[in-house]
């Protein structure tokens, strides 16, 4: 009686922070501008399906995406055997969805043989990501500290995790061949490890297996309540992400709503230019500025963004700045929204940025009121290298778009602080003088034609 108890605590407990902790990083994301997500289900489900369920884009790199399949596959099928350890561990049972007979046998084996599998691919990505020379996508200076740290935690959670569960099984197995049972399930793994047990007794073999147990359900919920700190939270967040990614073609930009209603009222005498809201009270609100300068400048989505980002390195591996080195890394200006909304509004239960983050042990932060994401973390000489070519959006395996935060930025350095390069102040002179981002006047636009005339007349 004792066990249930003690186990519907520590469900309500474990359940109850995770909720929590949802709830800050909710609130974190909601901090963002609204944007009216709305409609077009079919196409938003069919995303969801290729890009977040069916992995699309991730098989651009065919080892690393056979790696990844296995650890997916291997996380929703032993979800299956989560269940039946919370049903056996609240109502006192034992292998609770043994009455399934063939199913739950077959179920048990592609469960052993996945997690067998996925100690084989968590060391291939821990090889991966610690070796000398490392991959290039695993290097850059926003890997450092706590981002290598946290890659390096969860291969290691994977693997404690998937040893539980054997040493459970394993244990089970002897037990019951020990009292002359049959044990529900088959265990093509386990069979082998089971000899290798040192106990031959009931009592030390019960208590083997249940240690193993309480150590396999402990693990995934502490594994639970750390995945809101951790990169691995894309594992949660890459569906809504996918399923809100942006519809329109890749090269559109979206227009600042005060300035279309100016042009169009330049163009159109008679364009009503709607008339800007109000507060609850009547007041009027402060205005929106142009572009974004922290983290409330962004639309929500963008927050969404960068809790979904998985630090692969994709995006950042394509992008031809970075390729030629130049400072910007898409992955970096990614992971700096999410560090600063947590050191602005909520952090998790276990990382802070200014605890673990890059600044905390370089360069301390010590005016976080006046700081913005804009120049405390993003500087002008990254946002200005990117091309706009939207690879890294193309790239990246859950449709981030790190462009459109890097261009929302731009639009407040260029529209809020005039702060744009001197070759670009340029160009906007000449199209305000001369219709055009060159620096003749328009009465000289056709005199490559005299020029032309004149050349030809000179053949003849
Ligand atoms: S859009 Fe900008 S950040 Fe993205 S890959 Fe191209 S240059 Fe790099
Ligand atoms: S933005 Fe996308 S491609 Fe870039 S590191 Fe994050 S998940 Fe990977």
């Amino acid at each position: 009686m004792l066990q249930p108890i003690l186990f519907a605590l520590l469900l309500l407990a474990a359940f109850g922070l995770f909720a929590w902790q949802i709830q800050k990083i909710r609130a974190n994301i909601l901090v963002g501008r609204t944007r009216d997500m709305s409609g077009h289900l079919g196409e938003r489900l069919n995303k969801t399906l290729l890009v977040a369920f069916g992995q699309q884009k991730m098989f651009k790199r065919i080892t690393p995406a056979l790696l990844h399949l296995v650890v997916y596959v291997g996380f929703l099928v032993i979800n299956i055997e989560v269940v039946e350890i919370i049903i056996d561990g609240l109502f006192g049972t034992h292998r609770f969805l043994s009455f399934l007979g063939p199913v739950y046998d077959a179920l048990m084996a592609v469960n052993e043989v996945l997690a067998a599998l996925v100690i084989i691919a968590v060391a291939a990505f821990w090889w991966r990501r610690n070796r000398n020379p490392p991959v290039r996508r695993f290097t850059g200076p926003e890997l450092r500290m706590w981002p290598k740290l946290d890659a390096n935690i969860i291969l290691y959670i994977e693997v404690a995790l998937m040893i539980a569960l054997f040493f459970m099984n394993s244990a089970d197995i002897q037990l019951h061949q020990l009292e002359g049972k049959d044990l529900p399930g088959v265990f093509p793994v386990s069979y082998f490890l089971a000899d290798l047990l040192p106990a031959s007794n009931v009592g030390t073999l019960h208590m083997l297996e249940r240690t193993g147990w309480w150590i396999h359900i402990t693990g995934i919920l502490l594994f639970l309540n750390y995945l809101p700190s951790s990169k691995h939270f894309h594992i949660i967040m890459a569906f809504p992400n996918v399923w809100y990614s942006r519809l329109v073609p890749q090269g559109q930009f979206s227009n600042v709503e005060s300035i279309t209603h100016e042009v169009k009222a330049m163009m159109d005498p008679s364009y009503e230019v709607p008339v800007p809201a109000v507060a609850a009270d009547g007041s009027a609100l402060a205005p929106t500025p142009f572009g974004a300068k922290d983290v409330e400048d962004l639309p929500w989505t963008a927050l969404m963004n960068s809790y979904s980002c998985t630090e692969c390195g994709r995006c950042t591996s394509v992008c031809p700045a970075n390729l030629t080195g130049k400072l910007l890394s898409p992955r970096k200006i990614i992971m700096d929204t999410r560090d600063r909304v947590e050191e602005k509004y909520n952090s998790p239960l276990i990382f802070h940025p200014n605890v673990y983050g890059e600044e905390a042990k370089h360069q301390p932060i010590t005016d976080l009121a006046n700081a913005t994401l804009l120049r405390g973390k993003v500087t002008p000489e990254e946002l200005w290298a990117c091309t706009t070519c939207n690879a890294c959006v193309e790239s990246c395996p859950v449709n981030i778009n790190p462009l459109e935060s890097i261009i929302e930025m731009r639009r407040f350095l260029v529209l809020e602080e005039s702060a744009a390069p001197n070759s670009l102040n340029v160009m906007f002179s000449n199209i305000e003088n001369n219709g055009a981002p060159w620096a003749f006047s328009p009465s000289d636009r056709l005199n490559w034609a005299d020029d032309l005339y004149v050349a030809e007349r000179a053949t003849v």
